[in-house]
């Protein structure tokens, strides 16, 4: 027999909120403290016993416990504190868990399923008690700007699914952290004597296929309708090429950067008040991110009446070699030919300072992972050229940012629309406070998903992709757009899930891939309560067991 309880998914029977004829209907009576706790009082002590540990690695090390104890509790404190929690349950925190996790193990919170279980991966998914609605993937072997972790990986489906029920509402235990152990190219791991993966190299990439190959059908056999996201592997592009079209899969490293992005954009351009076919981009970096995020620009000049040529056109992507055009000579890498310039006349542009005289652009983004790339000169210079130069040094961790949100200020006299991948505090200037955007991820993949699921979406197409980054940059508030914001307050994230979750079950009905065909003649405020209703809530789940009770002794 299945049981149905499950580590990530205690019900919280033991919550300090349930009244006395709760605990006696559960069972649990005598098991707690006598006092019947308010939530406030609940979180309050979990608060307090958070500022007890002096470094982040123990917060995150509460929190987990927490979440296998008290799930409803975790989220509740999750929830009403986003701002401060989420850096202790994912990034930056949970970079040193994944690094530290063969050495902190301690409680089963996901699948592991290793290359030697080919050929049984559908009867291990069995040994996993509770329906499924989306899975995190990784193989562990590009965990944020970590590299190749291992097993050690499952921090970031753990963290990264913890922000799906948070953010949109995506029940705890339709959750399935998913870490495939192909084996790791890091020597110190496989020789590590705590390390507790396979000690082998990894996988070649024919073998790490066909082992995909059997897990995608494994994972649609045994929960039919399953949404699968890919995280964090080296090379994300054959398995999103592969299977993006006959499974309901993502990849939010490539797909969800490019949307959050594009959303900034579709915000700064809009305040920019220049006209759309008037915008020019210089990109420094031309890798996976810098390309990925590009192409979804292109779809939204399109969509605002430009060709797809006039569109690409509007690019110039700067590399370690400078400008990439088709003559410098040297073979492009594939990913970067669909930007590179032919009009550039024999000209060898190898600095950016004379990229930008030579091009004069409009929008300026970083993705090169060189931090301070962005000097004083290029700012003014940027602030000359426009009224409201529209600046992305996105490159993470903070240390790699093309330059700060206060140099940035300080060089455009604070006219600069800005954002960035990581966090830069807000700032006094000429007596007004300037508030930075961050490209965070997390504003766009919960909603993704959980637009996924209510479709029962049967692919995740890139209209549907498309369509979050438009529900983001549409969620901003008379406030927030009053104030100049590129990006909506973190706070308000439950929100802006809902108008990014519509915007993604829209884009699935009009392409055709939805099956949940009740919905689809729901309008738009019909279908927000629609999606309200379904999202998980932890701060009503005890009314649910209340109500059962009741209804016991009505
Ligand atoms: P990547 O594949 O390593 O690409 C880096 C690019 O920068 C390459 O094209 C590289 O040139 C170029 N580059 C390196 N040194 C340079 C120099 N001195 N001058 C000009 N270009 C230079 O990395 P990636 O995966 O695309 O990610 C890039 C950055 O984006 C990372 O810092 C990452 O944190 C950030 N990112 C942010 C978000 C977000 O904000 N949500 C999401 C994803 C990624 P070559 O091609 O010639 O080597
Ligand atoms: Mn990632």
């Amino acid at each position: 027999p299945i049981s149905t309880r499950h580590l990530t998914t205690t019900s919280g029977d033991y919550d300090t909120s349930n009244p006395p004829e709760v605990r006696k209907y559960l069972r649990t009576y005598g098991m707690v403290p006598p006092a019947v706790e308010s939530h406030e009082q609940q979180m309050q002590r979990c608060l307090n016993i958070l500022a007890l540990k002096s470094s982040n690695i123990e917060k995150w090390q509460y929190l987990t416990q927490l979440r296998a104890t008290n799930v409803h509790l975790f989220y509740r404190l999750l929830a009403q504190n986003v701002k401060q929690i989420t850096p202790l349950i994912y990034t930056p925190t949970v970079g040193e868990a994944c690094q530290r996790w063969s050495e902190l193990y301690t409680q089963p919170e996901g699948l592991y399923l290793s290359y030697s279980d080919r050929g049984h991966l559908y009867s291990i998914l069995q040994n996993w008690p509770h329906n499924v609605d989306i899975t995190v993937l990784t193989d562990g072997s590009r965990i944020l700007g970590l590299g190749d972790l291992g097993v050690g990986g499952m921090g970031i489906p753990v963290g990264k699914l913890a922000l799906y029920t948070a953010c949109a509402g995506i029940r705890p235990e339709g959750t399935l952290p998913l870490c495939l152990d192909l084996g790791t190219n890091n020597k110190a791991l496989r020789e590590d004597p705590l390390y507790m993966g396979s000690r082998r190299e990894k996988v070649s990439p024919q073998e790490e296929k066909e082992f995909l190959d059997e897990l995608m059908a494994a994972l649609t056999e045994r929960w039919p309708g399953i949404v699968i996201q890919f995280e964090d592997f080296k090379n994300p592009f054959p398995a999103l090429e592969r299977y993006k079209d006959t499974y309901t899969m993502f990849n939010d490293d490539v797909q969800g950067t490019g949307s959050v992005i594009t959303a900034g954009i579709i915000s700064a351009v809009k305040l920019a008040g220049i006209p759309v076919r008037d915008h020019k981009a210089i990109f420094l970096g031309a890798g996976s991110a810098g390309v990925g995020v590009a192409k979804q620009i292109v779809e939204f000049f399109i969509k605002e009446g430009l060709t797809e040529d006039e569109a690409r056109r509007k690019f110039w992507f700067v590399d370690s070699q400078g400008l990439v055009t088709n003559d410098r000579g040297g073979r492009l890498a594939e990913h970067k030919v669909y930007f590179s310039r032919d009009d550039n006349e024999g000209r060898q542009i190898t600095s950016l300072e004379e990229l930008i005289d030579y091009v004069k652009p409009t929008i300026l983004m970083g993705l090169s992972t060189i931090g301070g790339a962005f000097n004083a000169e290029i700012l003014q210079r940027m602030a000359q050229l426009n009224d409201r130069p529209i600046i992305f040094p996105l490159s993470n961790p903070s240390s790699k940012s093309e330059c700060t949100f206060e140099e940035a200020v300080k060089h455009t006299d604070g006219r600069c629309l800005f954002a960035s991948g990581s966090p830069f505090p807000t700032l006094e200037h000429a007596g007004k406070s300037l508030t930075p955007g961050q490209g965070n991820n997390m504003y766009v993949f919960p909603g993704i998903g959980l637009g996924a699921i209510l479709s029962k979406a049967v692919s995740v197409t890139q209209d549907m992709i498309y369509a979050s980054a438009v529900g983001l940059a549409t969620s901003l508030n008379e406030s927030e757009t009053q104030q100049g914001w590129l990006y909506p307050d973190i706070r308000r994230i439950r929100e802006v899930s809902v108008s990014v979750t519509r915007h993604v079950i829209r884009a699935a009905q009009d392409g055709g891939v939805d099956r949940e065909l009740a919905i689809r003649h729901l309008d738009d405020a019909q279908l927000d309560q629609y999606i309200k209703e379904r999202m998980y809530d932890p701060f009503r789940e005890g009314e649910k067991i209340q109500d059962e009770v009741n209804q016991l002794f009505a």
